[in-house]
Order: structure tokens, then sequence, then C-alpha cells
């Protein structure tokens, strides 16, 4: 990254982690209209189903694999085309289980469930889901006053500060002594401090746009039930290879059992198998181990009792980070490391000691991650979904979401019965566009740490392994011209929005250091803490205690007034 002009903010081990820049630049005028981000998540089960669709370009789907990825894809293929005539058959191992984590979701999985027409109160007790309202991420800078952050998900009542929070934020990388700390700006930062459920009642009609936590495992068998009811059909086996057409396209796939079974289209919902894609296919993949080095993670479960939080907390670790996750019948946890800096038995021992379960002897789980993805998630006549197309490591828990937006991307362009090489091309191109913004987030966590403890922190903050992208986008925060217009039109920062980019960057404290800031001028200052606190505290009073809200799931709200935010 190109240090900025002027004397710069402290640099560690002479590399350009990101605390460069100039400490005192003019500052500018934000002009908040340009931040804008629209999430329209109105979401029923008419949403993007093309009423004068053509014939489908496809007669029979056969998907592979019965873990989240293959239940979710089966039920989005199925809304679009099983009224059509299309068969769709999913296969699983007997002998393969599924990966069986993955319990916290982004808010695009509650527009999976509406656009399916399911109710939370039907999924969310099968599944012993609980509401969240983001993720706070304890101990990842060591900075006074950013040891601790929340990333919120966004709330219509955001609408009312994020303005003064930009304003705050780059008036403070400017050097003006004002609060920029992310928690004091967001509603879900305050639901989540008080325990509290992102679900007001009808009388207050600021909606937010929340997620989810769940046991995997019943998830998996809730989605099951679900797509077995509309249609889709299910065939325990073990496939054993894919057979290949002359034009190297799939043509069956053959089972332990003896059978063989044959499509126009195959979707790899095999795990990290990739049993078609990589496989049969050889497809060929991109590791992205040169900036996120996690590649392990050992979970273990806790008990639950009292008051339920409705937050995901990340806790930075020697090694990696540790999840807390609460369910209504347990706490998920896990220690997500890096293999390169740590072995198992370590990582086990300090999740342990991190949950004080040194004594206990709750057994743990211990997996490994590939974290990467392939270059053609439609390759042929073949989609890979879920794993076996690719896995950014948990720390957003971003894998639902690719597995929803490919397969409902996919829907797409089978509903134009475009199944050129063309649309091979733009379809993969969005894909890996995707993947490649998530990446830019993910990796911001670790390049922007100043943890000195080991040396696996040390080398996350010295590594220079970052797309140009991100280097611009850091570039361009030390500037002191802010990120708000850049990120709000999506020139950089793909995929995320300002509120999520300003949270992470001012969550982890990348300013001037204390010592370099100066008194805020009038124009600096212009908002006052007091007033943000007291709309917060007022605005959040209207939403119930979790663990109530829980007990009384109500139905979807519907009406224009919650259908878009404008930020
Ligand atoms: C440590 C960790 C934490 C995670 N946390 C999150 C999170 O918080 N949020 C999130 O969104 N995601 C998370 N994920 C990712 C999430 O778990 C997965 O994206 C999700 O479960 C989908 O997995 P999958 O269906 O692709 O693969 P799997 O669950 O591995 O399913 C693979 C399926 O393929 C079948 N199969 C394999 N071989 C064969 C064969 N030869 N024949 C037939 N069938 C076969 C298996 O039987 C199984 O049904 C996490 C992942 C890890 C590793």
């Amino acid at each position: 990254m190109p240090p900025g002009p002027g004397a710069g903010w402290r640099v560690r081990h002479g590399a350009s982690n990101v605390p460069q820049g100039n400490s005192h630049p003019r500052p500018e005028q934000t002009d908040v209209m340009t931040t804008a981000t629209l999430f329209n998540h109105s979401y029923d089960p008419t949403t993007g189903r093309n009423p004068n669709a053509g014939p489908p370009p496809v007669r029979r789907i056969v998907i592979v694999g019965g873990g989240t990825a293959g239940w979710m894809t089966a039920l989005i293929l199925a809304r679009s085309f099983i009224e059509r005539g299309v068969e769709i058959t999913l296969l699983e191992s007997p002998a393969v289980g599924i990966i069986g984590v993955g319990e916290g979701s982004t808010p695009w999985l509650r527009g999976f469930f509406d656009s399916l027409g399911v109710e939370e109160s039907e999924w969310m007790p099968a599944c012993h889901a609980t509401y969240k309202c983001g993720i706070t991420f304890d101990g990842w800078s060591t900075k006074p006053g950013f040891e601790r952050y929340f990333h919120p998900f966004a709330s219509m009542l955001d609408n009312l500060t994020l303005k003064q929070f930009v304003h705050n934020v780059d008036a403070r990388v400017n050097g003006a002594d004002v609060h920029a700390h992310p928690d004091r700006f967001f509603i879900s930062a305050r639901l989540a401090e008080r325990r509290r459920a992102p679900k007001a009642p009808e009388s207050f009609p600021f909606d937010i746009w929340h997620g989810y936590h769940f046991d995997a495992v019943l998830l998996g068998q809730f989605l099951h039930k679900k797509a077995l009811e509309r249609g889709v059909r299910y065939q325990s086996c073990h496939v054993t290879q894919a057979n290949l057409a002359a034009d190297g396209s799939i043509a069956s796939v053959s089972t332990g059992e003896g059978e063989t079974i044959a499509a126009d289209l195959f979707v790899d919902c095999s795990g990290f198998a990739g049993l078609l894609i990589e496989k049969a296919l050889h497809t060929p993949y991109v590791s992205f181990s040169n900036n996120l080095f996690n590649d392990a993670a050992v979970a273990l479960p806790t008990p639950i009792d009292g008051a339920i939080p409705s937050e995901t907390v990340s806790t930075a670790l020697r090694h990696g980070w540790a999840w807390k996750i609460p369910l209504t019948s347990r706490y998920g946890n896990g220690y997500v490391y890096s293999s390169s800096f740590c072995t198992r038995d370590e990582a086990e021992t300090e999740l342990r000691r991190h949950l004080g379960l040194l004594e206990s002897d709750v057994e743990a789980r211990h997996l490994k991650m590939r974290i990467g993805r392939v270059t053609r998630h439609w390759n042929r006549n073949c989609l890979a979904v879920g794993l076996a197309q690719g896995f950014i490591e948990p720390l957003e828990a971003t894998a639902l979401l690719f597995i929803q937006q490919t397969a409902a991307t996919f829907v797409e362009f089978l509903e134009k019965g475009d199944l050129s090489e063309a649309a091979h091309q733009r379809f993969n191109e969005r894909v890996n566009a995707h993947f490649e913004g998530t990446r830019d987030y993910i990796v911001t966590h670790y390049k922007t740490n100043n943890r000195e403890d080991t040396e696996y922190w040390r080398a996350n903050a010295a590594n220079l392994n970052l797309s140009d992208e991100l280097k611009q986008l850091y570039a361009q925060w030390m500037s002191g011209k802010g990120i708000a217009a850049p990120v709000g039109q999506q020139q950089l920062g793909k995929g995320y929005p300002v509120f999520s980019w300003y949270a992470i960057m001012a969550g982890m404290g990348i300013f001037p250091a204390r010592g370099q800031l100066h008194r805020p001028n009038e124009r600096e200052g212009i908002y006052k803490m007091a007033e943000i606190d007291d709309l917060i505290e007022r605005s959040s009073a209207n939403y119930p205690d979790h663990r109530a809200a829980l007990g009384h799931i109500a139905p979807r709200r519907t009406g224009p007034s919650l259908q878009v935010y404008f930020f």
C-alpha cells in the first residue's frame, strides 16, 4: 500500500500494515447521499419468479450432497422449476456425514425463508434458532478504547445516525478528538448489549435486518423435509464416479449401490470433496492461503441458561479466533486457527481454557478447512455450490449467503434459457467477484490487528498480500478523504456496505494516536453524543427481551414501510 503524505502513523515491523498516512490532512465534507445502500428484503414466494419464462432448458437435475448446500439449492431450484416439470433428485452418501458446523447467518437467510413462504415461527423452533443482531469482535485490537467493537446488521433507524457516525469517523481520521467508536451509533449494538431481540411490535414499525443462529444438523433435517414436501426426490447412495460424455460434460454418475444415474445438469454439493467440479472436471482451484491463514477448527458445545444473547461473539485467541453462538438449547463454540502456527492439541487446550472446560470430558470435534474457490463455479453442465465451490473462513458467517446467491443467480440464468459459454463466463465472473469482495473484508480483520502476543498476529499484520482494490481502499482511508463515496458507489470495498467498512476500520481504531488528536473545531464537533445515545436508548426500549421473543415468534410482517432501507 503506498504510504500517504506527511508524518506517518505508527508503522509496525517496517511493513505497510494499515496505520500509515498523514496525521492531519484537511477535513473533507462527506456527502452521505453517495453512501446509499439499498436493502430490499420483501421477498415472498413470487419474488424473482418469471411467469412468462419459456420451457426450462433442462429436464433432469441431479444434486450430489445432502448438507445445507444440497438442500438449500434443491429448494431454490424446486421453487422455480418443479411445477414446470423439471425432475430434481438429491443423492446423499450414507457413508459420508455432513460437516455439521455453520451455525450463524447473515440477514440474507431471512430472504431465503421468505421466498419459500416458510415462517420463522415454523423453522426457528425446529432448529433451536435465535436472532442475531450482529457480531462482537473482542480482543482483535489492543488500542485503548478499541479492544472490542460490534459489526451491526442494518436497521431503518440507522438512517438517523449513520451520517453522524461517518462524519465523526472522517473527522477523527483527520485528527479531531471526537467519539468515533461504532458501538454508540447503531441500534443493533445496543440491542445485543441488552440481549434484546431485533423484533419490534407492530406498533413500532422500524424493522431491523437481522440474521440467525441455528443448529446446523437440525437445519439440514428441516430443509430436507421441506424439499421432499415440494417434490424433490431423495436417494441415499454413495457416488463413486462421474462418467463423462464425449464433449467432456458429465453424462451420469455411478453409485456404490450399482446404479448409473443420468441427468442434463449436475449440482456438486459434495462439500470439500468437490467430487464433480474438481475430481471429475478438474476445474482449477485458487487457494486464499496467502492472506487467510486459518485452515483448521475445533468445536465444543457448552450449556446455555438464563438470558440468551442476540449476537455472535468472536474472540481473538493466540492463533486465530473463537466463536460463541447462542442457540436455544446450547452454545456452539469453536476455535478457528492456523495449523502453521499451532498444533491441534494446543488449539483444543486453548479453546478449553477459554471456555473454562480444561477439566471437562466434553468431546471436541476437529475439522480441516480449505480456504479458496474454484475458478469456474459453473463448468460445462455442472454447478458447484457450498463447500464444493469454495469457502472463506467463517468469521463473518457468509457461507450460507454464497450458497443462496450462487443458486439464485443460477436460476436467473436458467430462466433465461441461455446456457452458452458467454453465459457461463458472466455467471462465473459474478460469483468470483462476490468471493473476492468478501475475502477483502475478512482480510481486513487480520490486516488491521495490532496484537503483539504471537507470531500469528504479527504475520497477519505484516502480510502484504492484499488485492489492489484493498490497497486503494486503505490508501483512501488514510488520505482522510473518507471512503463513504467510493464504497457507496461500490467502486471500492465491493460487496460490503458503507456502515460495515466504517465499523471495521473505526472499530479496530485505525485513527491517529491519541497524542496526535486535536480539539475538534465547530464543524468537526457538530454532533452531540448525548443526543445520539438518547435516540438509540429510546428506540431500543421498543424491542423485547430476546428469550421472551423466542417464546412468541410473531408471523412475518409485510407492508411498504418495511421494504426498503436507504443510507
Ligand atoms: C469451522 C466451520 C465453521 C463454519 N461456520 C459457518 C457459519 O457460521 N455460517 C455459515 O454460513 N457457514 C459456516 N460454515 C460453512 C458451512 O458449514 C457450510 O457452508 C455448509 O454447512 C454447507 O456445507 P456443504 O453442504 O457444502 O457440505 P457438507 O455439509 O460437507 O455436505 C456434503 C454432502 O455431500 C455428501 N457426499 C460427500 N461425498 C459423497 C459421495 N461420494 N456420494 C454422495 N454424497 C456424498 C455428504 O453425504 C454430505 O451430505 C462453517 C464451516 C466450518 C468448517
